[in-house]
């Protein structure tokens, strides 16, 4: 007897990627199930920086955020500990958000489009063979598509692939919140840890600090996060300290399987070399849904994979380039001499911070240029 469901597309996860899914899901027509074992508004541990790339997605898929969500930054300072890089009071930077309120708006904007909302409920039992969920409560839903957009610990990658991400070569970084007067300016500190760095981002009531990087690197995480915060006039003891996974450059090729995809976090969507993650969420999530639309109206759920991983191919390929150019900006023997070679190019600094802004894409970042940088690098001449 063939198998009826009681919804098109099962979204797991409200986060950036399935409230996006979820939103441009109901945008076609589908009927959509909005599941997460979080009831809303919660937080989410991040730096809270909002590329201009990702405010282009939120715009594509959400229309315009309402201007209270966002606290602008007016300038960039640059260090290397307690070496001052430079400071860049002209150059594009990211919008600063808190989680709790972004996350909340675009998963209520997504309920208000059509979602059914199941926030608040634990899964019991997931089916992915069948797209079967049983919430703990005891509802069932049902839907040839399923999107998992259930972040870094993926519990719909981990029952794919057997876990949810690669321990040798997932990030990890801690968090703190500090509150006081607000600023714009935003601090990054490019040796705060290996094969990572360091942030402090203003906020509207205060500031998020945080270091991070690959996690293979970066036993002593806590107590260099605690010697970074001294170093700042921040008493540990002060402050609550959060730690939490990221997929630095670990992405997913084929982000999914038939009928099932992954999008954000779940499929590993983090820029190696600046931690963003919002933009490549929302656009994959706007992204899977469509792809799930698409195969519906095909009615072929099990293309959606294919359909999903075509559409996906540009943002895959730029992971790829940031991937490669990551071992230049963070390999040890490389490090400092690029900072050496930063600090004396303010070409150099100006293009950086594009990148780390999300207003120039790798694919601006020609080889030959990226060779030159390479070869004064090793020679140690600035420009
Ligand atoms: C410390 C830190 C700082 C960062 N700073 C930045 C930054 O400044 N800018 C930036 O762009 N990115 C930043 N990132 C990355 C960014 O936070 C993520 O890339 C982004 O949150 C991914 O969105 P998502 O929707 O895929 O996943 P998430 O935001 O993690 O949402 C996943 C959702 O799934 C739910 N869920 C999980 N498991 C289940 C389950 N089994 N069942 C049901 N629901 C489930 C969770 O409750 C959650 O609501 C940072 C990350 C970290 C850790």
């Amino acid at each position: 007897m063939a198998q009826t469901f009681t919804h098109d597309l099962i979204v797991v996860g409200a986060g950036p990627s399935g409230a996006a899914a979820a939103m441009e899901a109901c945008k076609a027509g589908l009927r959509v199930a909005l599941i997460d074992k979080a009831a809303f508004p919660r937080d989410k541990l991040c730096g809270g920086g909002i590329t201009g790339r990702a405010l282009g997605y939120i715009e594509a898929v959400f229309g315009p955020l309402p201007a209270d969500l966002l606290h602008a930054c007016g300038q960039v300072r640059m260090v290397a500990g307690a070496q001052e890089i430079c400071v860049l009071t002209d150059a594009r930077t990211p919008s600063m958000t808190m989680r709790l309120a972004l996350d909340g708006y675009l998963r209520g904007r997504a309920i208000a489009a059509g979602a059914e909302d199941f926030c608040g409920n634990r899964i019991a039992d997931l089916d992915l063979g069948r797209g079967v969920v049983r919430l703990a409560d005891g509802l069932q839903v049902s839907a040839p598509i399923i999107v998992g957009a259930d972040g870094v610990n993926s519990q719909v990658a981990r029952l794919l692939y057997g876990r949810a991400h690669d321990p040798a070569r997932v990030g990890f970084a801690l968090e703190a919140e500090v509150s006081g007067p607000s600023s714009q300016t935003m601090e990054l500190d490019l040796t705060a840890a290996p094969w990572g760095y360091g942030w402090d981002f203003p906020k509207a009531s205060g500031r998020t600090l945080g270091i991070g990087g690959l996690a293979v690197h970066n036993g002593d995480l806590k107590p260099r996060f605690e010697a970074w915060l001294r170093a700042k006039g921040i008493e540990p003891a002060t402050v609550t300290i959060k730690g939490h996974h990221l997929p630095f450059g670990e992405f997913r090729e084929a982000p999914g399987k038939d009928h099932v995809l992954l999008a954000g976090d779940a499929a590993g969507l983090v820029d190696p070399i600046t931690g963003e993650g919002i933009g490549w969420a929302i656009r994959s999530g706007q992204l899977a849904g469509q792809a799930a639309d698409a195969a519906l109206r095909m009615n072929t759920p099990n293309r959606a994979l294919a359909l999903y991983q075509a559409s996906m191919s540009d943002v895959l390929r730029e992971l790829r380039r940031a991937r490669m150019l990551s071992k230049l900006v963070y390999h040890p023997f490389m490090q400092h001499r690029f900072l050496r070679v930063l600090a004396r190019s303010t070409r150099l600094q100006s293009r950086y911070m594009s990148l780390m802004a999300g207003e120039m894409d790798y694919a601006d970042v020609h080889l030959g240029r990226v060779l030159r940088i390479g070869f004064r690098i090793l020679t140690g001449r600035g420009g």
